[in-house]
């Protein structure tokens, strides 16, 4: 039996570089996949590999005094799911470019938030909260929160450009969310730089709230991995989002085969094999003038 993990955790690391090269060997020695980032404000990983093997990283890696709390997310698979191991030295450990210290004990960011107290509120869905999904426009677009504001950002980076259409809620009470609740720190930290009240994160994000109250996210979750989504409640699967050729039902991504473009987009099967896997009738003759070579 094999394991995902993913963990995070703010705080300020003297020597990202040398976590790195100790973070590799473990890594290595216990056969693990994924990708990890350290920066000095602290590190954020997803990793796969043989049950025992992810238990005695957890143990390794708590067994460091700076991430004796951390808290895992995990669940079981079938196999790895990435190519191969990643861990790097970044600026940040999610990118928001904002100059937002939260790796000290008093910084301020949105306040945590319980899955108890988020389904609560899922079921109110009074008109003095309003909750924010805090990640990108493809991952919202096949699975988010009943009831939730969905930003349209391509990318984390660009969570900032979205303030003005957030300024309408600011007399409301903001909640967020996100896949693990790395990007929500971040988020909700800017949300207050800039004058915000009353901000709320949910504490470690989907994944651990799914373990509690699955059927209140719709869709599917987008995750950074092979499986590239995830069903969280078996017993109800809904699907919410379309095929982009023909507006049927799916929750199917699928990269365009054209690999100059290589967009990622919702497709139902039988267009992928109408359109040979592609996202348009310019892409489809480009696959097929180099197929018939
Ligand atoms: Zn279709
Ligand atoms: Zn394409």
């Amino acid at each position: 039996m094999k394991k995902v993990i993913l963990y995070y955790k703010y705080i300020k690391i003297d020597h990202p570089l040398a976590l790195k090269n100790s973070q590799f060997k473990v890594c290595k020695r216990l056969n693990l996949k994924g990708r990890v980032i350290i920066s000095q404000e602290g590190i954020n990983g997803t990793l796969s590999g043989k049950l025992a093997d992810i238990e005695e990283y957890k143990k390794e890696l708590i067994s460091n005094a700076l991430f004796s709390d951390i808290i895992f997310k995990e669940s079981s698979i079938k196999e790895d799911l990435f190519p191969r191991l990643s861990i790097k030295v970044r600026d940040e450990i999610v990118s928001l470019n904002q100059k937002i210290d939260i790796t000290t004990d008093g910084a301020k960011k949105g306040e945590y938030i319980s899955p108890e107290d988020f389904h609560k509120i899922i079921l109110e869905n009074s008109n003095d909260t309003v909750i924010i999904d805090a990640r990108n426009n493809y991952e919202s677009y096949i699975g988010r929160f009943k009831n939730s504001i969905t930003p349209n950002i391509d990318n984390f980076r660009d969570f900032p450009k979205v303030i003005n259409d957030l300024k309408k809620y600011k007399g409301k009470k903001i909640v967020m969310y996100c896949t693990g609740g790395v990007r929500c720190e971040k988020a909700s930290a800017f949300l207050l730089k800039k004058g915000f009240k009353n901000i709320y994160q949910l504490k470690e994000g989907i994944l651990n709230y799914a373990n509690y109250y699955p059927e209140d996210f719709e869709g599917k979750c987008y995750v950074f991995d092979k499986r590239v989504s995830i069903n969280l409640d078996a017993k109800n699967r809904t699907i919410i989002s379309k095929c982009r050729h023909c507006n049927e039902y799916s929750d199917q991504y699928i990269n365009c085969q054209n690999k100059k473009c290589n967009l990622q987009f919702v497709c139902c099967n039988v267009c992928e094999k109408k359109f040979h896997h592609t996202c348009s009738l310019e892409c489809i003759d480009i696959v097929i003038q180099v197929q018939s070579k």
